[in-house]
């Protein structure tokens, strides 16, 4: 379609060397044109140029010092995209990786993301190059404070809420409130993530995890089907892999790997949870010490991965759990896990699949929840924190739990019905997009032209 590849050359022209934010723009775009054909208001409105364009990107330098005494620099920035239907809502990326392109492919999902979550939110998304690894407690307090002194003037309660996301946990967000608080003097729901003590939601810690495994629930009961007794791989060993890898465990699931920057684990025997949380929460050291402590362990290092293959993928599964990064599923791993008989693919990472993998497992009509949807539970929690917070009233865990459930249901409820609308039965893909896409487009044409 015409006005598809002309958005796929305006992005390319004005942000050239933005690869994942053309990935997912490709993705989505592609995705859209049984609406685009059906609905010309959405083209004769710009819809698409107004959405690939951010609102406003801001850019801004962080200086800090570390614990020797030596002045160090790094680069920031927050990338308001889109806040037709709430205000800007999405993590905060601390890792060495992060460059433009990245935060705005992250941004660029998350306004989708953040509509089918059914609640009130914006899609945005920031970070820095920042490396937390190896840092003591207080140079990541005093980068956090010098990257708040920032941006804390383009932030606010109903303007622009961050989160965390990779290397950006509890204790983050810790230093960037306290040091908002400061600057401002207001104590208000400006970040989601909050300790308990002063804002924080229950189940916050836990919803990406639990969410990406609800989703799975509700792809596997079309078909069916359940985890309990089924073997399960994961990828990564932060916050989004150990919670599903608890998820999946009180369902009677087998999840049997984990990995991190630096390798991967096959445990046969199961996942020590336990033990995980110790190495990564409480230790945050390398998963070496996780296979040092267990027998059963195989740890294969980074330096041992056959050439473009991530071996996760290639441990026979039931289901699929990608919860580290971008692009770390390739077709070699989709083709891999297809040939062992993998029934479901449910993404809590943003992302973690290629465009060609993820063909193959629409092409195979096995489950596959887009991290847009199946990893919203996040964000959705975040929303939650934030209507606790406006209303200054702490829900509890069983019920938080509860609306988080609903929420998963009614994701995938929503794509599901929206795909099969629009001639695509089963692909969520398309259904997640869409529905998405409909609620912005809509109340980006409401409000008129801006
Ligand atoms: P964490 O920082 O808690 O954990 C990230 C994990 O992925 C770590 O185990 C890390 O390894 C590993 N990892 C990072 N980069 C690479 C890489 N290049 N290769 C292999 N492993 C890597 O982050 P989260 O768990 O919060 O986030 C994971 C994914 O989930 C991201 O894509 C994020 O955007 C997405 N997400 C997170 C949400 C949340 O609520 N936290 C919400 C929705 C999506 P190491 O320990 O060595 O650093």
């Amino acid at each position: 379609m015409e006005y598809i590849s002309n958005i796929m050359k305006l992005v390319k022209e004005k942000y050239p060397i933005q690869h994942e934010f053309h990935q997912a723009v490709r993705e989505v775009v592609e995705s859209l044109e049984p609406i685009l054909k059906k609905y010309k208001k959405y083209e004769a409105n710009a819809i698409l140029e107004r959405l690939v364009i951010p609102d406003r990107e801001i850019y801004f330098r962080v200086t800090w010092v570390d614990d020797k005494g030596k002045i160090q620099v790094n680069r920031a920035c927050r990338v308001e995209f889109n806040s037709a239907i709430g205000p800007y809502k999405g993590g905060l990326r601390f890792h060495p990786s992060v460059n433009p392109g990245i935060i705005k492919f992250l941004g660029f999902e998350q306004i989708f993301k953040n509509a089918l979550t059914t609640l009130a939110m914006g899609g945005g998304k920031g970070g820095s190059d920042f490396d937390p690894k190896g840092k003591s407690d207080g140079e990541i307090m005093r980068f956090c404070q010098a990257f708040m002194n920032e941006l804390y003037r383009h932030i606010g309660a109903n303007t622009d809420v961050p989160a965390g996301d990779i290397g950006v946990g509890g204790r983050e967000i810790g230093y960037l409130y306290g040091q908002y608080r400061k600057l401002t003097n207001r104590v208000e729901g400006v970040l989601t993530g909050k300790a308990l003590n002063w804002g924080g939601s229950l189940v916050r810690t836990e919803a990406t995890g639990y969410g990406c495994v609800y989703f799975a629930q509700e792809m596997l009961k079309e078909k069916k089907e359940d985890l309990e007794g089924k073997i399960c791989t994961v990828s990564g060993s932060g916050n989004v892999a150990i919670y599903t890898i608890e998820k999946l465990q009180q369902l009677g699931a087998i999840p049997v790997t984990i990995s991190d920057s630096k390798g991967m684990i096959y445990d046969k025997s199961g996942i020590d949870l336990a033990l995980l949380k110790e190495v990564k929460e409480i230790k945050r050291a390398s998963l070496e010490e996780y296979a040092k402590a267990k027998k059963s362990a195989k740890y294969t290092p980074i330096s041992k991965y056959k050439k473009d293959t991530n071996p996760v993928w290639h441990i026979p599964c039931f289901a699929a759990f990608p919860s580290a990064t971008q692009n770390e599923l390739n077709l070699n791993d989709a083709k891999a896990l297809l040939q062992n008989g993998c029934k479901c693919v449910s993404e809590g990472a943003n992302m973690p699949s290629t465009i060609d993998a993820v063909h193959e497992f629409i092409k195979a009509k096995i489950c596959y929840g887009p991290g847009k949807a199946a990893n919203a539970g996040g964000v959705s929690v975040s929303g939650l924190e934030m209507a606790q917070n406006a209303s200054m009233t702490p829900w509890t865990f069983e019920y938080t739990d509860k609306r988080l459930h609903q929420i998963m249901e009614d994701i995938f409820n929503n794509a599901n019905e929206t795909a099969k609308e629009f001639g695509a039965k089963g692909n969520l893909v398309v259904g997640a997009n869409i529905a998405g896409f409909r609620k912005v487009a809509d109340s980006m044409i409401d409000q008129g032209v801006l």
